[in-house]
């Protein structure tokens, strides 16, 4: 049985890649501390629950499963957070990371996957982001993830541990048979909020800023459905598996769509009013973030399926409707 360890298999992203890990034959190893995870979201491997920082359990979950590989999600990743406490992400994202990754290397284990953000590129205006945009992040948040890229990076040149590096933008969505899906205490990401809102779940959706420099003044993003994400998951691993050494890949459509955008979207997909007031910017914020690259296209083989903005709102909100965890 081929193991591939999954820190953060608990969570929304690294639970639909556990359920494609399995279905593309591997045998998912969650690891997660189970502080944002759901122990409900584990249904496709066996389950370690510990920290990042506790060494002694992870050298013990390498020694019993002997993962060939890292697939490296458990992360706090929220920007408003993140610009109220900085310290509790340089200390979860990057001391947690380079325990985990200083564990891999102890183990032998130098195929390694990582989630990152284009959080780490920060404000460029009119500029396409590709791979090679400078990294420039605005937040804590952006700014750790940066710096594990970094320690990825130096651990290649002293270790050979050889990484995919896969910078997302916006990940939303759920698995279509809504066996596991998007679901955070407490909740940040607009599409879940809204979707709150619209069954009554919780007061309107607040859009944050509407004075930017926009078409309609709100932000603009690159939603990318998760089951396509995490299908680019299993293609680096692949990657990594065929020798092919370390790289980096946007992981994004290439489509921008506004918060107001995401609003009628989500207002034709469920049939139902969007309660919503306007609100003051979100410190932290960038106006745009969209892909501009084909690179995980061209090189991976990578072919989203169900990346349109009607797919991933329509599937939020199957999983919203069925869908829960208990701790
Ligand atoms: N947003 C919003 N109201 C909310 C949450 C988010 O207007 O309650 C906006 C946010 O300013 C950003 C976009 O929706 O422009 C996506 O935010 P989210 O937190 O989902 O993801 P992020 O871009 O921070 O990774």
């Amino acid at each position: 049985m081929t193991h591939v360890l999954v820190t953060g298999g608990a969570g929304y992203i690294g639970s639909h890649a556990c359920k494609a890990l399995k279905a593309a034959g591997y045998v998912p190893v969650t690891y997660d501390n189970l502080i944002t995870g759901w122990q409900d979201a584990v249904k496709f491997g066996p389950f370690v629950q510990g920290d990042l920082t506790d060494r002694a359990t992870l050298d013990a979950a390498f020694a019993e499963y002997k993962p060939i590989a890292v697939m490296h999600f458990a992360a706090l990743s929220q920007v408003g957070e993140a610009m109220k406490e900085p310290g509790k992400y340089w200390h979860n994202n990057v001391t947690g990371s380079l325990s985990l990754i200083e564990a891999a290397v102890a183990a032998g284990c130098l195929d390694f996957v990582f989630s990152s953000t284009c959080a780490t590129y920060g404000e460029h205006d009119n500029v396409v982001l590709d791979e090679e945009t400078n990294q420039e992040p605005l937040n804590a948040y952006g700014a750790s993830k940066k710096a594990i890229e970094d320690i990825l990076k130096d651990f290649e040149a002293a270790y050979g541990l050889r990484h995919v590096i896969f910078r997302y933008f916006n990940v939303a969505g759920a698995d279509p048979e809504a066996e596991v899906g998007e679901f955070h205490r407490p909740e940040t990401h607009l599409i879940p909020l809204m979707l709150d809102a619209i069954e009554g779940k919780r007061d309107a959706l607040t859009v944050f800023g509407t004075d930017y420099e926009t078409p309609d003044g709100t932000c603009i993003r690159d939603y990318v459905h998760v089951c396509d994400l995490v299908d680019a998951h299993v293609l680096g691993l692949k990657w990594l598996e065929e020798g092919k050494g370390s790289r980096v890949f946007n992981l994004g459509t290439g489509s921008g769509f506004s918060v107001r955008e995401v609003i009628d979207h989500s207002r034709a997909v469920t049939n139902r009013d969007v309660p919503y007031v306007e609100g003051p910017r979100r410190p932290g914020d960038c106006t745009k973030l969209v892909s501009g690259s084909v690179r995980a296209v061209e090189e991976l083989g990578w072919t989203p399926t169900r990346s349109t903005l009607h797919t991933m709102i329509e599937d939020a909100w199957r999983w919203h409707q069925a869908g829960h965890y208990d701790k």
